[in-house]
């Protein structure tokens, strides 16, 4: 067969940026994403941002080339297919949800507006001491809608204030699990039900679980959550407020948290094996990304200039710490993991692993209730009849009774009559004795 002769439109770069470049690629993504937060906050009048009114969006991915069949005789067309598919899913947009759990205080609010370029937490309100003993842990979910180059993202942040806080834990990881399930349990209902075409996905795709950078090791508590949410969702671990430590502490406390997690048998999020025939540049960028688990991270919201570049940074009375500085943090690595080049397969996992595992036992469940009401339905059915049986034999035995009562009556009429004919009889003989004398 002849190779395909017109040449299908070239994807958008589908190569995530390299950690080196990816620090300067920010700026640029940054008006998207800030377009976006604004557009969270109801301030954003830009018509390139994603709501009901836009009518000037930018042009979608363009659209494949139909093939000439005049001219390609011997062309059949399928090699079209991933551009279709690639088209129709641009078109549609994409949802990810991202839980971020940790003990207020270790940065989560910053590092998620550093991540997303903007200001989530606006009209956040600290709680004092007293609230804080007898405080619950909530749920906040804040959504937004990034565009970048035609590419629709709905992006959830799932907040957890609260968690930790109360001197009691136990209510913490109660919240997450249940807030988890609840979404599960929500997808396997508009499954279930009769229009499957416009479901959203509230699923949560990555748990970003923050610990603090001033332990041993693992706490008890984050053992404890962990544990319980493994099966459930993809947790990325992140050592907060990283810049607390120096390079050997770092991968001392990363090397502790890894046994730990081996000693108590807890899988977080698997990477995927690089594919064989991905490039030398992916796959060096695969291996760091790989290496550098748990990310320790460090986020900061104000912009410094330091050698005439403007970089996100924290100030020290000893210098900056870049954000963005591979050096200084892993910052840059868990940016281009989570958006740029596994957020798909978080997805993915979601949806065939941790989904999957919910839908079994969901059926399980639902199979093991029928089976019981129809055993109950069984076993109602049979002593009804029973019931039935005895109350037939009762009858029955009422009606004997008459029966006999009847009888005995009859022989007594019968007894009854016989005499009578008797006297009769007598007093006719004693009649006719008179008359012959
Ligand atoms: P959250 O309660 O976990 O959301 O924590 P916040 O993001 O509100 O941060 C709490 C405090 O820690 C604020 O004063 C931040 O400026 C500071 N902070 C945030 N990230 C970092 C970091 O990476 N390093 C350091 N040293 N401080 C940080």
């Amino acid at each position: 067969m002849k190779q395909q002769q017109s040449t299908p439109p070239p994807l958008p770069q589908s190569q995530p940026p390299s950690l080196s470049q990816a620090g300067g690629a920010a700026a640029a993504e940054g008006s998207v994403v800030a377009n976006a937060i604004s557009n969270l906050n109801g301030t954003n009048n830009n018509n390139n941002s994603i709501d009901a009114t836009t009518k000037t969006r930018p042009p979608l991915y363009p659209k494949p080339k139909t093939p000439s069949f005049d001219k390609d005789r011997d062309y059949i067309g399928f090699a079209t297919l991933p551009e279709q598919v690639h088209r129709k899913s641009v078109k549609r947009g994409f949802e990810f949800t991202l839980m971020v759990v940790g003990e207020s205080g270790l940065g989560k609010s910053t590092l998620i507006n550093s991540l997303f370029l903007g200001d989530l937490y606006k009209n956040r309100q600290m709680p004092n001491v007293e609230e804080r003993i007898e405080k619950t842990t909530r749920v906040e979910k804040k959504t937004m809608d990034i565009e970048e180059r035609g590419v629709r993202l709905r992006l959830t942040v799932v907040d957890t204030p609260g968690f930790g806080d109360a001197i009691n834990c136990e209510d913490s990881w109660r919240v997450c699990t249940q807030y988890i399930d609840e979404q599960f349990r929500q997808y396997f209902t508009d499954e279930s039900g009769l229009n499957r075409r416009n479901i959203q996905d509230n699923r949560v795709h990555c748990c970003l679980y923050f610990v603090p950078p001033w332990g041993h090791s693992l706490r008890q508590m984050d053992l404890d959550l962990i544990r319980r949410l493994h099966r459930k969702v993809n947790i990325v671990l992140v050592i907060g407020k990283a810049d607390c430590l120096n390079k050997t502490e770092v991968r001392k406390l990363k090397e502790r948290i890894l046994q730990d997690l081996e000693d108590n048998h807890i899988q977080l999020y698997q990477f995927p094996e690089c594919d064989s025939d991905e490039d030398d540049d992916f796959k060096q960028q695969d291996r760091e990304l790989k290496a550098s688990i748990p990310f320790a991270v460090v986020g900061s919201n104000t912009i410094l200039e330091v050698a005439g570049k403007k970089v996100r940074g924290r100030q020290y009375p000893w210098g900056v710490v870049n954000v963005e500085d591979a050096e200084h943090s892993d910052f840059i690595k868990l940016r281009t993991f989570l958006i740029s080049t596994h957020m798909q397969d978080l997805k993915d996992t979601t949806q065939d692993v941790h989904y999957e595992n919910f839908r079994a036992q969901c059926i399980s469940q639902i199979s093991q209730h029928a089976l019981r009401e129809r055993g109950k339905l069984k076993r109602d059915s049979i002593s009804s009849t029973n019931g039935f049986d005895a109350a037939i034999s009762e009858t029955d035995r009422l009606l004997l009774q008459k029966d006999e009562e009847i009888r005995r009556m009859q022989d007594m009429l019968t007894q009854m009559q016989e005499k009578l004919k008797q006297t009769h009889l007598m007093e006719m003989k004693k009649n006719d004795s008179v008359i012959d004398v």
